[in-house]
């Protein structure tokens, strides 16, 4: 029987014209900003995504190839994503941030059979194409471009078979340290995610997603898309994220996914009321920590606990706060059905009580097939009974939720101990005129590492270096208390809302030279 995820979302159909997307204020792929509004039924949906099959088949694709795609978002990428799905082809989404040194690499790597690019970056992907052995580049929009073959093609396509472990997308890591590697995402794991979340999260058909993510990373392109896709719901497409513009399509929605940062945003908005959210009936976060204090914010400026889940790209979505249970700020929440979760020793894989700080193991049908051309990277990322290392630090409390501790990368060892960020990060977010903090370790003659806090504060807040230490050393252990506490205006952070730590210790390398 064959596994094609776009195959369970058209047995899901019930109604052909109930409603799939509007497109909100979007500029569309002819580059032509249009003031939005444009709609799409589900027969919309099969309509246009059978005649990019059929587009994509008539320039040579067979079930299989790899089709890399840096476009901006827009209603048609979409089409275009489901198209492939359809023809059995592999997506590979491209960041439009990636600069041409960048996508060099991910061709190279991934040695796509065709690349699908914007008009303006089209002779450069030419050159790239040549070099690396992709056959053919076409433009999305524009004069004889993709969408331009989509239009003139067939609606009717019949959706390629697919085995469960056939590759649907390869989506590369965000990769902070070192290369960037291409996640291997099959049928299965995007389906059996799907499901999982469409269930948990209880989405039906008269669910309106507010998707402001970008489509190009696993957030947007699958935890939000797919969900959508299998319930029948429909989505009111951003272009992009801007809060302003999300808080006033707020009142017509009824579930919004979004990463820590939106909410922040939102939060600072006068007209981010209870009343804007009168439709609503759940707020997800995922994609970076959300700190305790966003979380009551909005709580008490809503009514509404945000559901904060936890996932990466290699392996979908792993735990979640429950929809009909206490949703715990500053947890993400219990294993979700069919993923098993277990907390190991980084170093020697032996398994640690409950309560213990660990590495979080996953297994399940969500996870992965492994990286792209790099076997032996991925056998170094598995346990031999199939578990996969995700590199989060965390441990599980007394009533089974899981609490993220930071990235294994990140852990801190100063004068021989062990110091976990997001500890400090939640001791340094509650004093009141911060607004947001990075804990990091900087090299140290004496200790190794010395802590270090990043921090950013609320409009008009002052901070005093050695009384914040003070109070902060009444709540932490001596050796926890960062050694400075260094004050700038924002947090680096990439689309994903993400801290880029990395960048942070390099800007401050040298900060205890003298110590
Ligand atoms: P990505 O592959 O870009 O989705 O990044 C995955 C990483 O984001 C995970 O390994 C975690 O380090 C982090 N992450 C995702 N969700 C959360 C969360 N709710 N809390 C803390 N970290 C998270």
């Amino acid at each position: 029987m064959s596994a094609n995820l776009f195959e369970a979302i058209e047995n899901g159909i019930t109604c052909k014209d109930a409603p799939f997307m509007e497109a909100a204020g979007m500029a569309v792929a002819g580059g032509t900003e249009k003031s939005g509004g444009e709609k799409y039924s589900y027969g919309d949906m099969l309509a246009l995504s059978g005649k990019y099959a059929n587009a994509l088949i008539s320039l040579g694709i067979k079930p299989g190839d790899r089709i890399a795609v840096q476009v901006n978002k827009s209603p048609e990428t979409l089409f275009l994503y489901l198209a492939c799905l359809r023809a059995g082809a592999v997506y590979l989404p491209l960041n439009t941030g990636y600069t041409m040194d960048e996508v060099a690499y991910f061709l190279a790597d991934a040695e796509p059979v065709l690349a699908i690019c914007r008009p303006q970056v089209k002779d450069e992907f030419e050159r790239l194409a040549a070099r690396f052995g992709v056959k053919k580049v076409q433009t999305m929009s524009g004069a004889g471009s993709l969408a331009e073959i989509a239009e003139k093609s067939e609606a009717r396509f019949k959706t390629a078979p697919r085995k469960a472990d056939d590759l649907a997308a390869i989506l590369y890591t965000s990769g902070t340290t070192g290369r960037s590697k291409g996640a291997m995402l099959t049928h299965e794991n995007l389906t059996s995610n799907a499901r999982v979340l469409r269930d948990y999260w209880q989405f039906t058909s008269d669910d309106i997603l507010l998707h402001g993510l970008p489509i190009y990373h696993t957030h947007g392109l699958f935890v939000a898309t797919n969900t959508v896709l299998l319930s029948g719901s429909s989505l009111l497409f951003m272009a992009k994220f801007d809060a302003a513009a999300l808080c006033g399509l707020l009142p017509r929605a009824t579930v919004m996914m979004g990463v820590p940062t939106h909410y922040h945003r939102l939060l600072a908005l006068q007209e981010f009321k209870a009343d804007v959210v009168r439709n609503m009936r759940l707020f997800i976060s995922g994609s970076a920590p959300l700190s305790s204090e966003i979380h009551k914010e909005f709580s008490a400026r809503t009514g509404h606990a945000i559901l904060e889940r936890y996932g990466m790209t290699e392996t979908n979505m792993n735990t979640s706060n429950p929809y009909d249970g206490p949703r715990r700020a500053g947890t993400v929440g219990l294993a979700l059905p069919g993923v098993e979760l277990r907390i190991a020793d980084a170093k020697t894989g032996h398994l640690l009580p409950q309560g213990q700080i660990g590495v979080i193991e996953v297994r399940g049908p969500n996870i992965f097939k492994g990286y792209w051309r790099m076997p032996e990277k991925t056998a170094a990322e598995f346990r031999p009974d199939g578990f996969f290392i995700t590199g989060d630090l965390g441990y599980i409390d007394d009533q089974g939720y899981i609490h993220i501790s930071g990235r294994d990368k990140d852990l801190i060892i100063t004068g021989g101990l062990n110091v976990y960020p997001a500890e400090i990060e939640a001791a340094i977010d509650a004093l009141p005129q911060v607004s947001e903090s990075a804990v990091i370790g900087v090299p140290h003659a004496d200790y190794g590492e010395g802590v270090t806090a990043i921090v950013a504060l609320h409009p008009g807040g002052v901070i005093d270096e050695g009384a914040a230490r003070e109070v902060l050393a009444k709540k932490l252990a001596a050796f926890k208390v960062p050694k400075r506490i260094i004050t700038v205006d924002a947090l680096p952070r990439n689309a994903m809302g993400k801290i880029q730590k990395k960048a942070l210790r390099e800007q401050y390398k040298n900060l205890f030279d003298n110590a």
